[in-house]
């Protein structure tokens, strides 16, 4: 078995942008531009950038909810861009979604069983008692409790939807979870308690995740590499640790410049983020970042700098580290 699980090649969405009175196509946002990248099998990736990145759309081309415009996802070796509808839908068993808005994930209508039973339902797998049976099971994995399968989620807070969020994912034993912004919208108070089970899930059921966020604090602790985005692009992948001690790319060093550190003793002379994000529909030429770059160099910006590996498995593209490839 490789231990690769999930392998992205060269993925592309580009949005038409239309115009005129015949609304003909006068150019594209390219949402996501040519990422690669891959996940280990019991390991957390995180993807991380400003809202507008492309980390969402990525997301969910990995699912086929939005369709790649070019490129290629093997999950666990099998290529899923050629796969048909009824074939795709076999594969969403194996790989599932939490979303940021538990609330508005949830159907109000249906009770946290009906909800929960659903994904057992929609791919055939057992009676309706070992389909309540899995139901209480997976609310108590979560920190709920069976009683709470005939309650509505209006009736739960935030983080116990975000629970429930995740139980369901769970219900048909996926080897991978993508985590959209799983706890942007809950308290700082709770922020933590929902990582913690997502950690100990992993460990208790050998899962996988694709952990995506607009902070680079809230991947840290969970995620055992990360990449970062910008633009439709992948600009820094690396370990955890290196990316954190050592960032090479001058907007993770921004990024993290923007992570509050709560000690007050610590020196505040960081790089912090400044200007907002240019519009995809106009990216800039050359570096995409070199609007807002306080390195920017000539070339900079004329020349879009790759991806490439500037140390050990860690990748940055970046024209500062051209000398040293
Ligand atoms: Fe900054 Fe130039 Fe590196 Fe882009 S390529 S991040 S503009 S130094």
């Amino acid at each position: 078995m490789s231990k690769v699980l999930l392998k992205v090649e060269n993925l592309k969405k580009y949005f038409p942008i239309t115009g005129g009175i015949f609304s003909k196509k006068i150019g594209d946002v390219k949402a996501v531009d040519d990422v690669s990248f891959f996940v280990k099998r019991g390991e957390t990736l995180g993807i991380v950038g400003e809202s507008g990145c492309g980390k969402s759309t990525t997301g969910r081309m990995l699912m086929r909810l939005i369709e790649p415009t070019e490129g290629s996802v093997i999950f666990d070796g099998k290529e899923l861009t050629e796969l048909n509808d009824t074939e795709m839908r076999i594969i969403r068993k194996d790989v599932q979604m939490v979303y940021q808005d538990p609330y508005a994930s949830l159907n109000p209508r249906h009770t946290v069983e009906q909800i929960l039973e659903e994904p057992l339902i929609v791919h055939g797998m057992g009676d309706k008692q070992e389909r309540r049976k899995r139901v209480k099971e997976m609310l108590e994995v979560v920190g709920l409790s069976g009683y709470h399968a005939k309650r509505y989620p209006h009736q739960f807070s935030g983080g116990q939807r975000q629970r429930i969020g995740i139980a369901r994912a769970l219900m048909t034993k996926p080897k991978l979870i993508i985590a959209d912004e799983p706890v942007s919208a809950l308290d700082v108070s709770i922020q933590s308690q929902v990582l913690n089970l997502l950690e100990d899930l992993q460990a208790e059921f050998g899962l996988t995740y694709i952990f995506i966020a607009h902070d680079l604090g809230v991947v840290k602790h969970i995620s055992d590499r990360v990449g970062v985005m910008y633009l439709g692009r992948l600009v820094e992948i690396t370990t955890s640790s290196k990316l954190y001690e050592h960032p090479l790319h001058p907007y993770t060093e921004a990024l993290l410049g923007s992570v509050p550190i709560p000690d007050p003793t610590v020196s505040l002379d960081r790089e912090i983020l400044t200007g907002d994000l240019p519009n995809p529909a106009d990216p800039p030429q050359g570096c995409a970042f070199h609007t807002r770059c306080k390195k920017c160099m000539d070339i900079c910006k004329i020349e879009r700098p790759q991806l490439a590996e500037i140390e050990p498995d860690h990748y940055a593209a970046c024209h500062l580290y051209e000398q040293s490839i």
